[in-house]
């Protein structure tokens, strides 16, 4: 198949590009289009073979389901069979934005979208190509990360390519991601309100409007025996090529033993990497340091970490160290990703040793 790239600026949208995106959609083709938080792959989601297609194109098992991403308010209550007040509010609070929700799913949604499920994710995205898109697509673009299953999610077009070129119809670069993380998902069907994903919406913000909310306890732990409830968050994912550790502890104590692991991973032979924070990169000995972000700019890491990630991929380094990150705030979500793209692999340094 060929792919065709097409690029659309935010504040300069070219109506006859996003009627010929659109028009894919409605005839059950796919397009890679740009959100704020990272390209997302997109199908019609009221078109089970358009689901059928997103699958195939990122080799994603179809038990894992797609997000129905809209553009106006009003087009919620076609999903769902009903609106609780819980996500009104939200509604009102964080959308247009990089928050989903999960809700009752009405019948007209079609099963190979929602992965089997009884219940529907819905977003609706603030990225302005994305909301003329989803419009012009006919108003229900499924869409989940516009990667190849397994890959770090992109938050460059140039990796939508990477992945997807030859598999997709169409790829609209709308040029760097703002946030680089995926939508925070939020379940509604419970009696309390429940963090399946987190995400650049945190839980603080989400307790501010609807008062009590929990957090899926897999989020941050590898050991927890319950399985995680977002079925996507059940597989390996964001992982770079390389083996990857995560070493946590007091600053110099974590210098010192990613700087051990490094050279002992040299001697080896293996080529190594290192996700740094700007205070410490240039103490690291590795063949290849990335600066994510200032030890306090978590809006910074969370933007750049997957590019980072893929970056490893690109200069084939195979063993990646990386720092550990406070985990409250936006924290949550970067740990949470971390973590899976290290497989959990995990060490704590104490202060004695
Ligand atoms: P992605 O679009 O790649 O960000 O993946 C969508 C995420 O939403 C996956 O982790 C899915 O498991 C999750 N998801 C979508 N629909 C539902 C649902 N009905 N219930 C729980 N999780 C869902
Ligand atoms: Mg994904």
């Amino acid at each position: 198949m060929q792919t065709l790239v097409v690029t659309q600026d935010e504040n300069r949208i070219d109506r006859q590009t996003i009627m010929q995106a659109g028009e894919i959609i409605r005839n059950g083709g796919l397009v890679a289009f740009p959100t704020e938080t990272v390209y997302g792959l997109g199908g019609d989601g009221l078109n089970p073979d358009s689901s059928r297609k997103i699958y195939a194109a990122k080799g994603r098992p179809s038990d894992n389901p797609l997000i129905i991403h809209i553009y106006r308010m009003e087009d919620l209550q076609v999903l769902v069979k009903e609106i609780p007040d819980n996500a009104k509010k939200l509604a009102e609070a964080f959308w247009p934005g990089p928050l989903t929700m999960i809700l009752p799913k009405a019948d007209l949604v079609p099963k190979e979208t929602t992965g089997g499920l009884d219940t529907v994710a819905v977003r609706m995205p603030s990225h302005k190509v994305a909301l003329a898109f989803i419009e012009a697509a006919g108003g229900f673009v499924a869409a989940p990360s516009a990667n190849l299953s397994g890959k770090p999610s992109p938050t460059l077009a140039k990796y939508v390519v990477e992945d997807m070129d030859g598999r997709i119809d169409m790829i609209i670069d709308g040029g760097d991601i703002a946030i680089g993380l995926e939508s925070t998902i939020v379940d509604l069907t419970g009696d309390v309100p429940m963090i399946l994903r987190p995400g650049y919406i945190t839980l603080d913000m989400l307790k501010d409007v609807l008062g009590e909310v929990k957090c899926d306890p897999t989020l941050l732990d590898g050991d927890c025996k319950e399985r995680p409830k977002a079925p996507g968050m059940r597989y390996r994912h964001y992982a770079p090529k390389g083996d990857m550790l995560i070493v946590d502890g007091e600053a110099e104590a974590v210098v010192r033993e990613i700087n051990r692991c490094v050279a002992d991973s040299r001697k080896r032979g293996f080529k190594t990497g290192v996700i740094a924070t700007g205070e410490n990169a240039d103490k690291y000995e590795a063949d290849v340091v990335k600066v994510v972000g200032g030890r306090n700019e978590e809006t910074a890491i969370a933007a750049s970490l997957y590019r980072i990630l893929r970056e490893f991929d690109d200069e084939e380094v195979d063993a990646i160290y990386s720092e550990s990150f406070a985990t409250d705030g936006i924290g949550q979500a970067i740990m949470n990703r971390l973590l899976k793209a290290a497989g959990h692999k995990y060490k704590q340094i104490r202060e004695e040793e």
